[in-house]
């Protein structure tokens, strides 16, 4: 079978006994970046096989890997940083086992867009997840599409262009729309910083790049 194990985004108390106990016992685990999960598997004395799955080379290896797990290998998969599938590898690799009648389990952990939804203190009864915007074609479709949607929306951005993308939401959905910047979540300087759109593009204009890994809640269109 396969698994689906979150890891931390931030803060390595954030792993479950359950995420510990699977990456020990499985035949193999499948990573994003290996050097990256082997450091978190040092950090643990977890000792099980590595072997690279990531965006490049998804598309080649996944049949292959369906038929090691149908001739019996039980793997898991990992990306960097929270839930695999989630603005990361996986979906492809879940596709094509499901497909095949493999079993596959996901295991329920750390994702950076729930802490931010939920601190916000935007509506999280409904809510639409679009996580990275695309940077050129079709980014403008996308935020029109945001711009209309009546419930809470979760963006991803890099630090560098958190202030174009603050001031574009701000255009398309209007200066006052109530936000939130959520960074660094679970880490030691974390902030959760909700505003109005065109208050958070001023004060993050003004500080000046911001630093580390970054959520956006918007609220919806009223
Ligand atoms: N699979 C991950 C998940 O489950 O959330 C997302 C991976 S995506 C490649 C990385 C993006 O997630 C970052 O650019 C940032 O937008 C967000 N992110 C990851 N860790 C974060 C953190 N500690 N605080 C805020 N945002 C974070």
């Amino acid at each position: 079978m396969l698994y689906l194990v979150p890891t931390p985004i931030g803060n390595l108390e954030d792993i479950t006994l359950r995420a510990l106990r699977v990456l020990k016992e499985v035949d193999c685990i499948l990573a994003e970046d290996t050097r990256t999960t082997r450091k978190l598997l040092q950090h643990f004395g977890i000792e099980t096989q590595l072997r690279s799955h990531h965006a490049h080379n998804e598309h080649a290896s996944v049949t292959a890997i369906a038929r090691q797990i149908q001739d019996g290998a039980v793997m898991a998969l990992v990306s960097d940083a929270g839930t695999p599938g989630i603005s990361d590898p996986g979906f492809l690799l879940v596709r094509e086992c499901v497909r095949q009648g493999i079993r596959v389990e996901c295991l329920p952990g750390p994702t950076a867009f729930v802490p931010a939804l939920v601190a916000s203190g935007l509506p999280c009864d409904r809510f639409h997840f679009e996580g990275f915007l695309p940077h050129k074609k079709g980014r403008q479709t996308r935020l029109q599409y945001l711009a209309s949607l009546p419930n809470t929306f979760v963006l991803y951005e890099s630090p560098m262009r958190l202030v174009k993308c603050l001031e574009q939401l701000s255009e398309h959905c209007g200066p006052d729309r109530p936000a939130c910047v959520a960074r660094e979540l679970s880490k030691v300087h974390e902030e959760v910083k909700p505003d109005t759109l065109a208050g958070l593009a001023q004060y993050y204009k003004t500080e000046g790049v911001a630093k580390g890994e970054i959520v956006i809640v918007v609220a919806g269109n009223a």
